[in-house]
């Protein structure tokens, strides 16, 4: 779980709101257990005789005089003897037990049973329980009361004076909820009670579902603004990733780790900061009831918590493993779908529709198998739980009902132990899933940490700028091996070019060329030896002063989802309107933007998919006058450019080359000319380097460079 740990940092600023979430949790806990508390004994004292009202009254009652009462009904017609005469009486209440150096110690016995109020010199006044409670409830503080007492032992009645204490806040709270609930006067108008009883069961659950509502929306808000950092941070990670990560990994398996990854870990902590504290808190609150009203059965009914701790373990583990193969198989499906998506022209002028549709499905099953997995796990572990729960809950339950039927356990107290165990077995079974999410976020998080911490491009701390190129660019004794390849990319190279020339490299495909220009930019480190401009090593500054001097017109002209006016002005911040339009007419990108509908405003969809290579790559261009950079590196595009477009190319490129160090990867005689120095390059290394005339006289593979590819078939004849 490391990694879920690491993630946590990421909520660790929102820690206000979940500090606040989990006071919510708290809270619903309170009001399920004491909700439990109350309304259980509210009902079970409503059913019985003496009513809502004569218990509230007898308790407050009975601890106002410092003993315990219970109110008795007596058989229909039962009579005391009092003074002279007897007396019918339908209910006392009896004494259960006197609290030592309570008011009444000493006064009133065990089985005395209390059945009036003696009135001074007027005649006493036999009453029923329940009022008689409520009279030496509601006496006033530091009044006496005159209790009418009947011994059924000794068959004696006495009258006893006692001075109750005050009430204290239990009672008072008591009191006032009596007072407020209205009187049933007969049994059958308990119906009355039994609704406000109900209401006051609404009353609670609404409160608790406002606060699991805002319990919910801080801990998910405060989760996901956290996860919004995390993104954020990945993102600033992913952008300074060297270029190399990319061309071994591929895309789509970062995008998956910002989509799916995220995702994952995201449910993980909701889980966290929602079921894994609000269910536990219920729990205990049952859990504490349950201890009340029995601790020992309580204990017999959780000796089935063990095994099952170490089920959901094993569960959790499985679906670790289930989790970390769906991501990658959601990844790999990610990569498929991006494949045939930007292929899309290709797939179906190579009618590989079908093709494409098996690889997919296969990649899908795949995922589907993994997902299929954690469902399984997921299924099977409540039930599985629950089976464990039910048995020893069962075995509590027999003995509760032997004690019952043995009559060393009172009905209510039982049924009141069923409903907290049921009560507490709910949140349980609930929280038997909790350890397989975490592992899934466990997995996801270890996925998303893998990227983070990928080693990045070299920054120097504090590395000072680079001055602006103005003498000399320089390889000296380069070498480049690509991270996972055999052989050496480029090996030995060493060149120097002197500020303002324009240099054409040309060679075999997979010599080297791209490998090559991209060492100035940085965009790959030389393995040994290094690269010079104007005798200072580039690594030694900073990577952006660096950049921001190189103009890079790649083979395949990158285009944004933008504007093209937005397009040629990427990579210039701030670049007014009056130098972009300048930038396009230098590269002759107004020609084709004047047709447009919005000019330089039209957007040219993903990708420029609305333009033509030529167009693109005529952008670029302008992208790169724009600029203004000390140094150009352009890769020729070998196809998708029309001869028109070619031709206004090389002219933009003639003019913007000017005063710039140029490295020109070149594909056609044309490009080649431009330059009066061409490096001839063959597996890595440079075989020779001179003037067109020169190479075409004394270089084989130059010669065969020409014929076959630089001047093309109709060329080689003319020259
Ligand atoms: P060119 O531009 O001349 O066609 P490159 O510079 O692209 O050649 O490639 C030079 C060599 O490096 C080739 O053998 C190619 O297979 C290898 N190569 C290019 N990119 C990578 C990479 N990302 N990982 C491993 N090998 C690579």
């Amino acid at each position: 779980m490391k990694n879920f740990r690491r993630s946590l940092r990421y909520v660790w600023p929102y820690r206000a709101r979940l500090a606040l979430a989990m006071l919510c949790a708290v809270l619903i806990a309170a009001l399920w257990g004491g909700g439990l508390g109350a309304l259980l004994p509210g009902m079970k004292v409503l059913i019985s005789d003496e009513g809502l009202h004569g218990w509230a009254y007898g308790t407050i009652a009975g601890r106002r005089l410092g003993v315990r009462l219970a109110s008795q009904s007596l058989p229909p017609g039962a009579t005391i003897p009092f003074g002279q005469r007897r007396q019918v009486v339908k209910s006392v209440m009896s004494v259960v037990e006197v609290r030592p150096a309570g008011p009444a110690e000493g006064l009133l016995a065990v089985n005395d049973w209390l059945v009036g109020l003696g009135g001074g010199d007027a005649q006493p006044v036999l009453l029923p329980a329940d009022l008689l409670a409520q009279r030496i409830a509601e006496q006033a503080d530091g009044r006496e009361v005159r209790l009418l007492v009947y011994s059924p032992m000794r068959r004696v009645s006495r009258e006893v004076r006692v001075l109750p204490q005050p009430g204290d806040l239990g009672a008072r709270v008591l009191a006032a909820v009596a007072r407020f609930v209205p009187r049933a006067p007969t049994y059958r108008e308990r119906f009355g009670t039994l609704l406000w009883l109900l209401g006051f069961a609404i009353v609670i659950t609404a409160l608790r579902d406002v606060l699991r509502f805002l319990e919910e929306y801080l801990a998910g808000t405060a989760v996901w603004r956290g996860i919004l950092d995390l993104r954020c941070e990945n993102y600033n990670v992913v952008l300074r990733l060297p270029t190399t990560f990319f061309s071994e990994q591929g895309v789509s398996d970062s995008m998956s780790r910002f989509l799916q990854d995220t995702a994952e870990l995201a449910r993980g902590q909701q889980t966290l900061f929602g079921r894994t504290i609000v269910e536990p808190g219920k729990a205990v609150g049952a859990l504490v009831m349950a201890l009340i009203f029995s601790w020992r059965l309580t204990l017999l009914a959780l000796v089935a918590g063990p095994p099952a701790f170490l089920l959901i373990r094993a569960f959790s583990r499985r679906m670790r493993k289930a989790s970390r193969r769906a991501l990658e198989s959601f990844s790999e499906m990610l990569g498929v779908l991006e494949e045939t998506l930007t292929g899309i022209r290709v797939v179906k002028a190579y009618t590989m529709e079908a093709a494409e549709r098996r690889r997919f499905l296969r990649v899908n099953r795949r995922l589907f198998r993994q997902q299929r997995r954690m469902v399984r796990i997921d299924a099977a572990t409540a039930p599985a739980v629950e089976a464990l729960g039910i048995v020893s809950a069962m075995a509590a339950v027999a003995l509760a009902g032997y004690w019952v039927f043995q009559g060393a356990m009172d009905r209510e107290r039982f049924l009141s132990l069923m409903a907290c165990l049921a009560a507490m077995f709910d949140p349980v079974r609930k929280l038997a899933k909790v350890p397989a999410r975490f592992q899934r976020a466990e997995a996801a998080a270890k996925r998303i940490f893998d990227l983070q911490d990928q080693p990045q491009e070299r920054h120097l701390p504090g590395a000072p700028p680079l001055p602006r190129h103005r003498r000399s660019l320089c390889f000296r004794d380069v070498s480049f091996r690509y991270p996972q390849a055999s052989q050496p990319a480029l090996s030995d190279i060493n060149l120097e070019i002197a500020a303002g020339e324009t240099v054409a490299i040309v060679g075999p495909n997979g010599s080297g060329k791209t490998t090559l220009v991209s060492l100035v930019p940085r965009l790959l480190e030389p393995t040994t030896g290094a690269v010079l401009i104007d005798g200072r090593d580039v690594r030694r500054y900073s990577l952006r002063s660096l950049r921001r001097q190189i103009a890079l017109v790649a083979q395949e002209a990158v285009v944004f989802n933008a504007s093209i006016a937005e397009n040629i002005a990427y990579g210039k911040r701030r670049a007014r309107r009056e130098e972009i339009e300048a930038a396009a007419r230098q590269a002759y990108v107004d020609e084709f933007v004047s047709e447009l509908p919005d000019g330089y405003d039209t957007v040219v969809g993903e990708r420029g998919a609305t333009l033509s290579g030529g167009q693109r790559q005529r952008i670029a261009i302008a992208r790169a006058i724009l600029r203004d950079p000390a140094i150009l590196i352009f890769d020729e595009a070998m196809s998708q450019v029309d001869p028109d477009s070619e031709a206004k190319i090389h002219r933009a490129l003639a003019e913007f080359r000017r005063g710039r160090t140029t490295l020109l990867i070149a594909h056609r005689f044309a490009t080649v000319l431009e330059a009066r120095r061409i490096v001839v390059l063959e597996a890595g290394r440079i075989v020779d380097v001179g003037p067109h005339a020169a190479l075409l006289e004394r270089c084989r593979l130059y010669r065969q460079l020409y014929d076959t590819q630089l001047a093309g078939p109709g060329a080689s004849g003319a020259s």
